[in-house]
């Protein structure tokens, strides 16, 4: 994790206060106990103000945008019951994953309107 930060320039967020220092990591230690308050203080922290519009626009594996494919396409790659009841997929051009609108989509909206972000 450590090797791949340095590499990619990315910040590791963590709770973990026993993380090594190495120069060059950056590291941004959350005091929170509960998640939306996590979440408020790393957006806080890191000055990042969520666009509702941007919301799962990215790959969460390799952070390409994602494109739409059509719902056949999708027939034999997503559970039966999510081709069932979802009309709207998204893919990732690098992974090839397959993403749609499921819950959890509505759970990080609610959480960010709950916080202030959202309307
Ligand atoms: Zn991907």
């Amino acid at each position: 994790m450590i090797i791949r930060a340095l590499r990619d320039e990315r910040i590791i967020i963590t709770r973990n206060h026993r993380l090594p220092e190495a120069r060059g990591l950056r590291v941004l230690l959350i005091r929170s106990e509960k998640i939306k308050a996590q979440v408020a203080e790393a957006l806080e922290a890191l000055k990042i103000k969520p666009d509702e519009n941007a919301m799962f626009s990215r790959c969460i594996i390799c952070n390409e945008k994602l494109a739409v494919i059509a719902k056949e396409q999708v027939k034999d790659k997503v559970p039966e019951y999510v081709f069932n009841t979802q009309e709207n997929f998204i893919t990732c051009p690098k992974c090839k994953r397959i993403f749609w609108q499921g819950t959890h989509w509505g759970n990080v909206n609610d959480a960010l309107k709950e916080l202030g972000y959202f309307q």
